[in-house]
């Protein structure tokens, strides 16, 4: 018998029958054990907000949210999108260096837990905002600390920087609870950077954060209800990376929560994480639509690219790396090639896949990108040549669920407006 890729039993075959390829699909499974596999660790007091960034879909948050996890939002659609799967107002919060008065008013409006400021311009028009709603904002302030994050995949914090306010001019600032009293300074936020794989980097993190917060409170005189340590949980998706260990990194953060909530028992502690969460549970599936040599070198040309999976080039390296790649209709044959994985768009950057090993490939494959639910269509050139984004699936209990239909070619042209050349008395149409 071939052994084929399965979700939950569900084979891959059948996936990609009844929802044809390219495809993502969610194992809501591997999404219930990285959530527990972290909250049954992790001390009762440090709460997990989901970073809908990652994988804004619906159900993933609806189904990452009754597993427990509050919602971290960055955009108007975001915040409905976590309102939507069913996260109370006060297990949200908002963050993003350019919001905008819309989305500032709408973080009012809905009630949510806290607005995290990333400037001081950005203070004001909250306490401008409540003011004319007659209602006193939750704020926090996202902080961009004096030190670095040291092995990160990329930095947020410790250099000139759009995110946060710059911790010496906060420390300068004692004026600010004063000078916006519509605005309820409640909460400190720092975020170091992401792709970070070593637990003892976390726990440093976390300790200096912590410690920047309480700080910060009593320089500023916050009634410091909230402190966000950010995250940056990384998960391995190369040769020669290894995945956190989630006992040893709460081993190292339990004793530093437990210190800071024996001084501040009332504090809600937040850590934000997105491809911690959903990495791991995603499979990115493209069928093999040709295959052929090119100079000596195997090429498999897929229905699925870089227009879904941009991440899949290389993130935060200049190095391109391959993540795990599989031909996932037939397992257990041994990888004995090298093929070139690449995707219908023309650019020579479509593709998706260098050299990777895998068995001789034929026209009808299922080609499969494992570690692929965080960071795939959200943060992929989905329009280039006009293909559209790939349906996704959400495979919960051994069913399958469509989450999200593949873009049809009306989805696509319905937003565009022909101008019709050829119309001369049309001139009379002013505006
Ligand atoms: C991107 C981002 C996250 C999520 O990052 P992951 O690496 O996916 O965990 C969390 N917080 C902030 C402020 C971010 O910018």
């Amino acid at each position: 018998m071939i052994r084929e890729f399965q979700v939950q039993g569900v084979p891959v075959s059948e996936l990609a029958r009844r929802y044809d390829t390219p495809l993502f699909v969610y194992d809501g499974t591997v999404l219930r054990d990285r959530f527990h596999g972290l909250r049954d660790r992790l001390h009762p007091a440090m709460e997990i907000f989901y970073s809908l960034k990652a994988n804004p879909n619906i159900s993933v948050c609806a189904l990452l949210h009754s597993f427990g996890a509050r919602a971290e939002v960055s955009s108007l659609v975001e915040l409905t999108t976590a309102l939507r799967a069913g996260v109370p107002p006060q297990q949200v919060i908002f963050l993003g260096p350019g919001k905008s008065r819309q989305e500032l008013a709408a973080c009012l409006d809905t009630g949510i837990y806290a607005v995290v400021c990333e400037s001081i311009p950005e203070v004001a028009l909250v306490d401008e905002l409540a003011r004319g709603r007659g209602v006193k904002a939750p704020v926090a302030l996202r902080v961009n600390p004096r030190f670095a994050v040291k092995r990160s995949g990329l930095a947020m914090g410790g250099k000139p920087r759009q995110f946060g306010i710059d911790e010496e001019e906060l420390f300068d600032r004692t004026d600010l609870v004063k000078r916006f009293p519509d605005v309820d300074l409640m909460g400190v936020q720092v975020y170091m950077g992401t792709r970070i794989l070593h637990e003892a980097v976390i726990v440093e993190n976390t300790t200096r954060i912590l410690d920047l917060a309480e700080r910060l409170s009593d320089a500023l005189n916050l009634d410091l209800r909230m402190v966000d340590v950010g995250g940056g949980l990384g998960v391995s998706y190369f040769d020669g990376e290894s995945d956190l260990d989630a006992q040893v990194l709460t081993d190292g953060l339990n004793p530093v929560i437990e210190d800071f909530v024996a001084r501040h028992p009332g504090t809600r502690l937040i850590m934000e994480l997105g491809r911690y969460l959903t990495a791991e549970a995603g499979t990115y599936v493209m069928g093999v639509r040709y295959t052929k040599t090119s100079m000596g070198e195997r090429f498999a040309v897929a229905d699925g690219g870089t227009h879904h999976h941009m991440a899949a080039v290389g993130i935060g390296s200049f190095v391109k790396r391959n993540f795990p790649m599989a031909v996932l209709n037939r397992l257990d044959e041994p990888p004995t090639e090298e093929w070139n994985v690449t995707g219908p768009l023309c650019t020579p950057g479509d593709t998706i896949g260098k050299k990777v090993p895998l068995p001789p490939v034929r026209p009808g494959d299922l080609i499969g990108v494992h570690r692929s639910g965080a960071y795939g269509p959200t943060a992929s050139p989905g329009l280039f040549l006009s293909h559209g984004y790939p349906a996704e699936v959400l495979v919960h209990e051994g069913r399958c669920h469509l989450v999200r239909e593949r873009d049809r070619p009306d989805d696509l042209l319905k937003r565009q407006r022909l101008y019709d050349p050829t119309a001369h008395d049309a001139a009379d149409v002013t505006h």
